[in-house]
């Protein structure tokens, strides 16, 4: 929301702590963060949620934010993810001090193991992952000391290189720390630091056969860059003590990072991990990465979000320090939020009935105007056509009306919004009994504008003219997941549904990425890949309603 808000809004534990730093001279004063993504799928509203606190956290502070690929994993990176990891930050708008690459320090990583077994604080282990395992214990039980603990620091030494030579296959030997087997937090019972594994990397090609287990790795990394506050999820909370372990002992920095953790953001309506998103792209049950239900940036973006909804959602949820879940409509409440004084009305109708004015002169065509937005006045009017026949919305007519219907039914007589009073005089049918045409009769008394008084309607209906209208595939969106019976996520099976349906003339321009709000419908966006000269497509970004309301006095 507005800016004042942000500034009663009391600072954030992590702006706390920050300014503390700053307070103490921790880091000179400096704020220098990271985000750190694994290139192995597209960038989900989670990671926006980290890429926004990552970045304005350091602009508070005046500082400096690196984009970093943790590529510490061989496995297959794929240049399609990384492309689409930079076009999502920059789309939402922030630019990285540097952009980095963890398989880049791979030497130095090799340094840092080689001096923790030079201190005798590191060994190579030959027990199966089985046994390690086996021998790590459990919450209750203290873990079981290996017998390659006892090795000396040139034995340690000389098998670790032989591991980087290649003499050992995968799995046969690993690296690890020695720290307690006794630790009540497991992760310090001797963690694995190093492991073999044969494989090529798509930056250091076949340089190296051992890789560094992601607690070890990265530490050094956000040291390495001169990271001052290491920004991360509260699964790694129990991490900590081994990621300052290994800056500490180490000892190749003087003034070591700090990490902090946060809760993650978790959706409902959606799932939200890169692995079983990439699990719907693959089984095809999504078009695409960028499929306009995903909860990925670039679904986002191609739903017709835009970079601000998003960033002041994710400032609007906060940083919290346990996990829960965010209902979905707060994030459909910031783009409406966003949209409703920027976008111009368009009227298109649904499952169109066609309207045949029988007292209306055929040949006449006329110029009725509309508001383009009722919220922005400046926004101005727009005139569109207005004729004998026009299509009205499906929803818009019923021959038996349910109680409290005020639109249009047999007898009926309702307000063509910018044009006339019409009333429904007959309903004339298709062969097989569904509606062919409604005929009505008009008033030409009560026209827009004219100041009539004369008698008032309840029911105010849009319309387009027939002879003018453009056809154009709409899809209107539903959640990718919701709730069974059982209160299970589950996949919608109707999360799309797509129409066609009918469009005043100026539709016809439409450019890919231009937005509107279809009168009554919601709010709408070209589709940028299927938008062309010949087809107009439109996602709708969200409805009109909603149901969520803001917090007031944050
Ligand atoms: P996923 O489980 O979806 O694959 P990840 O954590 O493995 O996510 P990374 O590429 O490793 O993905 O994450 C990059 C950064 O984004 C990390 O700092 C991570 O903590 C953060 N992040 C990932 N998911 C979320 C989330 N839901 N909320 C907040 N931050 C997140
Ligand atoms: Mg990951």
């Amino acid at each position: 929301m507005s800016e004042k808000t942000n500034e009663n809004r009391s600072l954030n534990f992590i702006h706390q702590i920050i300014e503390k730093d700053i307070e103490e001279g921790t880091y000179g004063g400096e704020v220098y963060t990271r985000f750190p993504p694994e290139p192995n799928g597209y960038l989900h509203i989670g990671h926006a949620k980290s890429i926004c606190l990552n970045f304005t956290t350091a602009q508070k502070y005046g500082g400096r934010t690196n984009l970093r690929y943790d590529d510490t994993n061989p496995v297959k990176e794929d240049m399609e993810y990384v492309d689409s990891i930079e076009e999502d930050v920059k789309w939402l708008g922030f630019t990285w001090d540097k952009r980095l690459w963890a398989s880049d320090y791979f030497d130095t990583m090799y340094e840092a193991a080689m001096e923790l077994i030079r201190k005798g604080l590191a060994y190579v282990d030959d027990l199966s992952p089985d046994q390690i395992r086996e021998y790590r214990g459990t919450l209750k039980e203290p873990g079981k000391e290996s017998p390659c603990r006892s090795q000396s620091a040139e034995e340690a030494a000389d098998l670790f290189e032989r591991m980087r030579a290649g003499e050992f296959a995968d799995g046969e030997r690993v690296l690890r720390a020695k720290i307690d087997m006794a630790s009540p937090n497991i992760n310090m019972r001797d963690p694995v630091i190093y492991r073999i594994a044969h494989t090529s990397h798509h930056n250091t090609g076949d340089k190296w056969c051992i890789y560094p287990m992601y607690d070890f790795a990265h530490p050094i990394e956000d040291a390495i860059e001169g990271i001052t506050h290491s920004i991360c999820t509260l699964e790694f909370e129990d991490h900590r003590p081994l990621y300052d372990w290994v800056l500490k002992n180490v000892g190749f920095w003087p003034h070591p990072p700090k990490q902090i953790e946060f809760a993650r953001l978790n959706l409902t309506n959606t799932v939200m991990s890169k692995r079983l998103l990439k699990a719907l792209v693959d089984d095809g049950t999504v078009e695409g990465w960028d499929d306009p239900r995903m909860p990925t940036i670039a679904g986002l973006r191609r739903r017709g979000y835009t970079p601000q909804a998003i960033r002041t959602f994710c400032d609007e949820i906060g940083v919290a320090k346990s996990n829960s879940t965010i209902d979905i409509a707060m994030l459909e409440h910031f783009v409406r939020d966003d949209l409703k004084d920027k976008v111009e009305n368009r009227n298109v109708v649904e499952d169109p009935i066609k309207v045949v004015i029988t007292n209306y002169p055929e040949d006449r065509t006329e110029m009725v105007e509309v508001e383009n937005n009722r919220n922005v006045p400046e926004m101005g009017n727009r005139e569109i056509p207005f004729s004998r026949e026009i299509y009205i919305d499906g929803a818009d007519f019923m021959e038996v009306p349910v109680k409290k219907y005020f639109r249009l039914f047999p007898g009926n007589e309702v307000r063509v919004k910018g044009a006339y009073f019409i009333k429904c005089e007959d309903v004339i049918k298709n062969p097989d009994g569904t509606v062919k045409e409604l005929h009505c009769t008009y008033d030409p008394q009560t026209r827009s504008g004219n100041g009539f008084e004369g008698r008032k309607v309840k029911g105010t209906i849009h319309f387009v003219d027939a002879a003018t209208a453009v056809p154009v595939r709409v899809r209107n969106y539903n959640y990718l997941y919701i709730e069974n019976e059982q209160g299970e996520q589950v996949l919608n099976p109707d999360s799309v549904e797509e129409k066609i349906c009918y469009a005043e003339p100026s539709l016809a321009e439409a450019k890919p990425g231009e937005r509107f709000q279809f009168f009554r419908h919601g709010y709408y966006i070209a589709d940028e890949k299927l938008t062309n000269d010949r087809e107009k497509v439109f996602n709708r970004i969200v409805d009109l309603k909603s149901s969520f309301k803001p917090k007031k006095n944050r």
